[in-house]
């Protein structure tokens, strides 16, 4: 039997706003607990909740950013369920009216081709605090810090068919919230995160299979591990003659397995009902058209913006446009060297794998964008070689230092001297009679690769700096002559 993987995504993500969504209390993170906890945060009898307008206009930006249908008289309910975490008593969040309605996510491959995922709706809610099991002994700590922290919950259709087509949604929603900015998207922090809705069924059937419900994912690389080994488990049991049950999961990263929560019958109920402290909230047109205005420009523009441009193939684009600071230092770099293709080139492979390596984000770069431009320069007037310049840049990342004092003190000008490179060149012909007898007995179409020794040896000799052009040039005129 064929299995077709069914996925849809319950994606949390929080608000980069000032304060909290029914409080004045700070939202920063990692300040001492209960230190940005008041009155109404902590659910003191008496306190009343007011709305944070820039929460809303928050998740109304993200509507617009995914062409969906703002809810102009928008509702909040209280969903009741008891937890330590949760002082109140219920969670302040939306049901029936959500802000907003349903709308599309494109994701765009490194072919240009589309594929939309349907969003049924996002909405507006609370965070609840924390417990902190570890810190005191036989007893558990609650935080309040994050309680009434704003979330958009974006709740997707089940229309993801692969775990890698459930991480690129991800990957767009995280990419749309960043460029908005309303949200800073530091997934180490769970600043996003998300619940992965997983069936199976047989290829070929449209009607869906039961699901799981895999809770609080908080990584790109979780969601794709955390979707197969739950994928590998439904199908292992329906072949096995036996049924999923409907049920919330946790993955274990450690284990790399998913392991039943709860299950359906077990599930709460949640009661809910429009909250009574809180109006209906009403949305002017005046406030969609200047948020509309506001609006930059979107991952999926850039990406053609990149293409256009720049010349960027689909793929490299995409990449680039995946992370906003990574866009941004790109076109730093191509406007300050002039050659966007060198500039991509050396943004995604050196720069980004040195950052990878050394653990540390775009911002955090040692060398900014104008001088890793600069040194992209000096490849192009051919001062350096590309291979030198990857040595140059390994100082600039290490010690410190523009790519001219590094290329000067330590003497690694390209050798662009033709009578200099002859020299060497006369030197390795005379040390190598064999190679040059098997050479000019060689048919011409293997000739190329008989010549790869000598453009070895001289490169060898100069130390690399050997202008790679004129050494092919002049063997080429004398292993021929
Ligand atoms: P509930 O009301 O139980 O929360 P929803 O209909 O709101 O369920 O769906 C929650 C999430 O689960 C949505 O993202 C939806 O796309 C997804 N989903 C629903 N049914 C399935 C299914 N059979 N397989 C995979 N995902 C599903
Ligand atoms: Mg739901």
């Amino acid at each position: 039997m064929q299995w077709e993987t069914v996925i849809g995504l319950e994606v949390h993500v929080q608000l980069a706003t000032q304060s909290k969504i029914f409080s004045g209390s700070s939202t920063a993170f990692g300040a001492a607990p209960n230190t940005q906890a008041n009155a109404v945060d902590m659910a003191m009898p008496g306190t009343l909740p007011v709305a944070n307008e820039q929460a809303f206009h928050s998740a109304i930006l993200f509507g617009l950013a995914i062409q969906a249908d703002i809810t102009r008289t928008s509702v909040f309910e209280r969903k009741n369920y008891f937890y330590p975490d949760l002082p109140k008593g219920y969670q302040t969040t939306q049901l029936e009216k959500p802000i907003v309605g349903a709308g599309t996510i494109e994701l765009i491959d490194g072919d240009n081709n589309i594929r939309n995922v349907r969003i049924h709706h996002a909405h507006l809610e609370e965070d609840a605090g924390k417990s902190l099991h570890e810190d005191f002994h036989g007893m558990t700590g609650i935080d309040l810090n994050r309680a009434g922290t704003p979330l958009i919950e974006i709740v997707t259709e089940p229309d993801m068919r692969s775990a890698a087509e459930a991480v690129a949604c991800f990957k767009k929603i995280h990419a749309i919230v960043t460029y908005l900015g309303i949200s800073d998207g530091d997934m180490s922090q769970g600043s996003l995160r998300c619940d992965a809705n997983v069936s199976i069924r047989p290829v070929g059937s449209d009607t869906l299979g039961t699901r799981t419900e895999t809770k609080n994912l908080n990584s790109f690389k979780f969601i794709e591990k955390a979707i197969n080994v739950e994928v590998a488990r439904q199908i292992d049991l329906l072949e096995d003659g036996k049924s999923i049950t409907q049920e919330t999961r946790l993955y274990d990263s450690e284990k790399n397995e998913t392991r039943s929560m709860r299950s359906k019958e077990e599930a709460n109920d949640y009661r809910y009902f429009p909250c009574p402290d809180l109006l209906p909230v009403v949305i002017a047109e005046e406030t969609i058209t200047a948020l509309q205005n506001s609006m930059p420009e979107l991952p999926d523009q850039k990406m053609l913006r990149f293409q256009n441009d720049y010349g960027l193939s689909a793929y490299d684009a995409g990449l680039l446009v995946e992370d906003r600071t990574v866009a941004e230092f790109f076109e730093a770099v191509a406007q300050q060297c002039q050659d966007p293709k060198l500039a991509a080139n050396w943004v995604m492979g050196d720069l980004l794998a040195y950052l990878n390596k050394a653990d540390l984000s775009i911002g955090q770069s040692p060398v900014d964008a104008r001088a890793l431009g600069h040194l992209i320069t000096r490849i192009i007037d051919q001062t350096i070689s590309g291979k030198i310049a990857k040595q140059v840049f390994e100082v600039m990342c290490g010690d410190g230092g523009t790519a001219d004092e590094i290329i000067e003190t330590q003497g690694l000008k390209q050798l662009s001297d033709s009578s200099a490179i002859e020299a060497l060149i006369d030197q390795v012909i005379a040390n190598s009679a064999p190679q040059v007898a098997q050479y000019r007995a060689a048919e011409p179409d293997k000739r190329k690769k008989l010549v790869g020794y000598f453009v070895g040896q001289v490169m060898k000799m100069s130390q690399g700096q050997a202008n790679p052009g004129e050494v092919n040039r002049i063997l080429a005129q004398k292993l021929n002559a």
